[in-house]
Parts: C-alpha cells; sequence; structure tokens
C-alpha cells in the first residue's frame, strides 16, 4: 500500500471511529437523561397531594394566580405566602443556580414535589452548560436521594465524579455528594473510605475550619455512628462541634446535624437522658424554622421516641410521640417514602422488646 492509501485508510479508520464513538455518547447521554427521568416520575408518584392553593392565591415571583399554569408550594411559608409557579422559580434559579432551592419568601429549602419538579427544570434548562449542567445534574441528584431514588443518583454522581471541574471546592463537594449517594444506596464502607480521603484533602487545602472540611468530616462521623465504629465516631463528632461552633451561629441547620449525630453517640454511650435533651433543643429549633409538621421534625421526634423509650417510666411519652411521628410522616410523605417506613421500624423495635426499657437499652438499634 502506497503513502497515500495508507493516509487514506487510517484516516477513514479514524472517521469511522469518531463517529462511533459520537454515536456511542448520544446514544448513553440519551439513555442517561431518560433514566433520570423515570427516575423523577417515579419520586414525583410517591409525593403525597399537598395544601391546595386558595382561589385567589398568586406567584411571589411574576405576581399573576394559577389560570396560567398551577401553584405550588413546599416549604416553611404559612397563610397567603410563598405560592409559585414551578416555571418562575426555575427562571429565577437559572440566574442564581446556588441559591436556587431556597425559597425567596420565607428562606427555607424546598421540599417534596417543588424540589423534585424545580430541579428537573434547572436540570433541563441548563443541559450542556458546563458548571451550570454540574450544578443542576447534582441537584436532581440531591433531590432523587432525599425521595428514595438512590440508584440513579448515585449513577449521576458516579458520572460527575468523573468530570474534572477545575475547582477545589466544586470537587469535593462532588466527592462528598457520591459519598452520601453510596452510603444511602447501601454501601456505608464505600462511603467511608471516599469521606476519609476527602476529609484529608479539604483539611490539607482549605483548612480545618472550613464549611467543606466540617461538612465532610460529620458526614464521615454520622457514616462511622452506623457502621457502629462507636469509638471513632464519637471522637469525629466531638471534634467536629468544635470546630464547627467557631464558625457558624448556634441554631445553623449545620450545628443542629452535627449534634443530632452527637445524640446518637450519648445513646451509644448509654446516656439516653443527655440525648433527650439534645433532641428537645433540636427539635425547638427546627420547629420554629420549618413548622412543626414538617418531615424533619418528625424524623426528629422519632429519634427522641426512641431514645426516651429506653429511660425507666417515659413509656407513654415515647409510645404517643413515636406514634404521631408515624402518622406525621405517612401523610407528609406518603407510607412508602423511606422517612416513613423509617419511623414505622422503630415503633416495631420497641414493640419487638415489649417497650421493657432494660431490654431496649441492651439492644441498641442505630444501623
Ligand atoms: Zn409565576
Ligand atoms: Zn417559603
Amino acid at each position: 500500500m502506497g503513502v497515500r492509501a495508507a493516509f487514506a485508510a487510517t484516516a477513514a479508520a479514524g472517521l469511522a471511529f469518531y463517529l462511533w464513538q459520537r454515536r456511542q455518547r448520544r446514544r448513553y447521554l440519551g439513555e442517561s437523561r431518560e433514566y433520570t427521568e423515570t427516575a423523577i416520575a417515579s419520586a414525583l408518584r410517591r409525593v403525597p397531594a399537598r395544601e391546595a392553593p386558595p382561589a385567589d392565591a398568586t406567584c411571589y415571583v411574576c405576581l399573576d394566580g394559577a389560570e396560567r399554569a398551577p401553584l405550588h408550594r413546599d416549604c416553611a411559608c404559612r397563610g397567603s405566602s410563598g405560592w409559585a409557579h414551578v416555571e418562575c422559580l426555575a427562571d429565577a434559579g437559572k440566574a442564581n443556580v446556588d441559591n436556587a432551592f431556597l425559597c425567596g419568601m420565607c428562606r427555607s429549602l424546598f421540599q417534596g414535589a417543588v424540589q423534585l419538579r424545580l430541579a428537573r427544570a434547572l436540570w433541563r434548562a441548563k443541559a450542556g452548560e458546563g458548571r451550570g449542567a454540574r450544578l443542576a445534574t447534582s441537584m436532581v441528584a440531591g433531590a432523587l436521594l432525599q425521595h428514595g431514588e438512590t440508584a440513579e443518583a448515585l449513577r449521576l454522581m458516579e458520572r460527575l465524579a468523573r468530570e474534572p471541574t477545575g475547582d477545589a471546592v466544586e470537587g469535593f463537594r462532588v466527592d462528598l455528594q457520591l459519598a452520601t449517594a453510596h452510603d444511602e444506596h447501601g454501601d456505608p464502607r464505600r462511603a467511608e473510605a471516599l469521606l476519609r480521603s476527602l476529609v484529608g484533602r479539604a483539611t490539607a487545602e482549605l483548612g480545618a475550619e472550613h464549611p467543606m472540611t466540617l461538612t465532610a468530616s460529620a458526614t464521615m462521623g454520622a457514616v462511622l455512628n452506623r457502621l457502629g465504629d462507636d469509638a471513632e465516631a464519637a471522637v469525629v463528632i466531638r471534634s467536629t462541634l468544635g470546630a464547627a461552633q467557631h464558625v457558624f451561629p448556634a441554631n445553623d441547620p449545620f450545628i443542629l446535624f452535627v449534634e443530632t449525630t452527637l445524640a446518637h453517640v450519648h445513646e451509644n454511650e448509654g446516656r439516653d437522658a443527655d440525648a433527650v435533651a439534645l433532641y428537645e433543643r433540636i427539635i425547638a429549633a427546627q420547629s420554629r424554622k420549618l413548622g412543626p409538621s414538617h418531615p424533619a421534625v418528625s424524623v426528629l421526634t422519632t429519634n427522641m421516641a426512641a431514645a426516651l423509650a429506653k429511660i425507666d417510666g417515659r413509656r407513654g411519652d415515647a409510645e404517643r410521640l413515636l406514634r404521631g411521628a408515624c402518622h406525621q410522616l405517612a401523610a407528609a410523605c406518603g407510607p412508602e417514602h423511606p422517612d416513613a417506613l423509617y419511623a414505622r421500624s422503630k415503633l416495631a423495635w420497641c414493640e419487638t422488646h415489649g417497650w421493657d426499657p432494660a431490654e431496649l437499652r441492651r439492644n441498641v438499634d442505630w444501623r
């Protein structure tokens, strides 16, 4: 074969390979988007219907009513405040992706169907836009994680983790969410390994008191706690809380998150009364912020009731709180939501041990 013929053959093979790659990539992206749409639709089907807007409700972004599109609300707003079109929230979110999930009225995070629909709208709008697309994908993954679609959330995060970001903090945030996805998808050991490496790198590059470092070590403490590595979990949580108290105000959501894990540590150490006192403080702060019937408050109440059940003479209070939380979570999230199942499993655990405090103390259940 002459030089020209060899060149032509190589070029043809190169072109064929390029076209094949492009086809594969398109097929993969197409499939991936389809899977994600399916997962979002499946999560939305499990979110129960919320209160309907009053007839005169208007969107807080565009000030129009429900004629053009339905009005939604799922945040801490009460009364006539906080109703909006998802399209309007998405338009505002496109301009300011970092704050897209904060309600413009009450500044709390969107939950439930609003969170899922808004994540989907931003993800569709931001496709192919570099950092915007990455952020929108991680928002969708976060919303899917929160609504029990862990397999698709994990797949999205694994793909994001393979993409270079060029920004250290953003890379750390992707690793943190990937670790959370592994944990939620039933592989806490994998999460632990990722978190150990992340805490080391974030401490070296950003410092021990950077919010990213603190969030990674708090998450590692929670995972260790769930894995039953009680002694190390206690050390990690206490030191993270100590550092966080220099950086965040007392009722900051981050402090409340670390304190929640500290309450589990207290229980593992047999200090149930300390755990209950801590839960009471956290629940009071969260109820003021999110409202008393918010799912996050009901999950905390579930945990407090299980700790209370281990204290002699408190069975009545524990049972009343736990049944209330089960009822509340089934109504707010749907009876098959992971949080509703979690509360029911705590109730079943108390019933299995006959609500006997000594029996419950011998069988602490944090896993
Ligand atoms: Zn609107
Ligand atoms: Zn609101």
